[in-house]
């Protein structure tokens, strides 16, 4: 069969993305064709491009942010018709059948199947992700997008959107509380719009000072540049809870020691390096170090449908295709305003 879907991969972890044409299956009775129209660019693609985490199979096209219109359903789809819109996250499959699966968190499933760079039981390859025309996926791993939203703007939601707000809604901030964000881009921004959605005080530690303005215009009461030793000991032990969607290597101590008494400071960033910290860090004030990793199918829903709800959508910028090279090294040089999304018309 000739490759039917257009697509940009990375060929290998040291070149550039460059076009790739790549094999759709056709839909099984369960499952549901996606013309994609947007997908966001996450830097877990660009970790996962230049196999920074270790495992990745090539050619890899990356793309977990996806929304799109329904252009064919299985016989058995009852959840969507062709011409509705939808979206698809970080999985298209899990075991359904173990704990996590029965208790909706099919991210932490053992044989669940990521967008992109999982094995495809279908192709005997892997998945390909979003930087493509279009995506087969079985519909209980699609999600409902409303009508009446920004289609560009509601992409990055199925990733930045879903990791910042299950951590939140997990460790059930609210108001009365403080909450720190670490690092304001695609994950940073959304975590500062949720904390502010939630009740919360929101402060956001960043690196860099040009995105202080934009910082309060999307929700954060106070900003602190992390580089300000001054800065940064004034707000020891002001933080109930912290999430770190930091890219790159960074102190732990600095952020820990901004929690209060039997504060948590969760991660969602995933940095290719091992993390250290002193101990007393924790030990000291009774300290949780935690993780998070994206959310479940029906918590992604219900964000989406949040989000639907308050007008809350992503600040992006459009690109075409073409540039997601430069986005990448824009994005690596923290120059993202606040998350890349590409036109897939583009790419048609
Ligand atoms: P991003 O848009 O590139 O934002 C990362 C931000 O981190 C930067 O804008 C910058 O913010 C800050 N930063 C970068 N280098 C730093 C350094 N050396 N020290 C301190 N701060 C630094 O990335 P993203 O798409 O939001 O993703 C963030 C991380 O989360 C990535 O590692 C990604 O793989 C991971 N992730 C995890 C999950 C999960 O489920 N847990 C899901 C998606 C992504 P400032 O300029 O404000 O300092
Ligand atoms: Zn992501
Ligand atoms: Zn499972």
């Amino acid at each position: 069969m000739t490759p039917q879907t257009k697509a940009y991969a990375a060929p290998s972890a040291k070149s550039p993305l460059a076009p790739f044409s790549l094999t759709r299956r056709d839909p099984l009775p369960n499952d549901v064709k996606i013309d994609i129209l947007f997908c966001g660019v996450c830097h877990s693609d660009i970790h996962t491009a230049r196999d920074e985490w270790g495992g990745t199979t090539f050619p890899c096209v990356p793309g977990h942010e996806i929304v799109g219109r329904v252009v064919a359903v299985g016989r058995n789809v009852k959840k969507f018709k062709e011409g509705d819109l939808a979206a698809v996250g970080c999985m298209v499959d899990a075991c359904r059948d173990c704990h996590s699966c029965h208790e909706n968190l099919e991210q932490f499933c053992e044989d669940v199947v990521f967008t992109y760079n999982s094995p495809d039981e279908h192709t005997g390859a892997v998945t390909y992700g979003g930087y493509s025309t279009n995506i087969v996926v079985n519909e209980d791993f699609v999600l409902r997008v409303r009508n009446d939203v920004d289609l560009a703007a509601t992409a990055p939601l199925l990733c930045a959107g879903i990791t910042t707000y299950s951590p939140l809604r997990h460790w059930k901030v609210g108001k009365g509380q403080t909450v720190g964000v670490v690092g304001l881009g695609g994950l940073g921004h959304m975590g500062v719009k949720f904390a502010n959605a939630f009740g919360a005080h929101v402060i956001l530690f960043t690196t860099s000072a040009n995105k202080a303005q934009d910082a309060k215009r999307l929700g954060a009461h106070e900003i602190v540049i992390s580089k300000d030793e001054d800065a940064m000991k004034a707000k020891a032990r002001s933080c109930d809870f912290i999430v770190d969607t930091v890219s790159a290597k960074h102190d732990f101590d600095l952020y820990l020691n901004l929690l209060k008494r039997d504060g948590t400071l969760c991660l969602v960033g995933l940095a290719a390096e091992p993390i250290s910290m002193n101990p007393f860090s924790l030990v000291r004030w009774r300290h949780g170090l935690a993780g998070s990793l994206i959310g479940g199918i029906a918590e992604t829903q219900e964000m989406l449908d949040f989000c639907a709800d308050r007008g809350i959508t992503c600040d992006i910028e459009k690109i075409k295709i073409d540039y997601i090279n430069e986005a990448y090294e824009r994005m690596l040089r923290s120059d993202v305003k606040y998350r890349f999304v590409i036109d897939i018309a583009s790419l048609k």
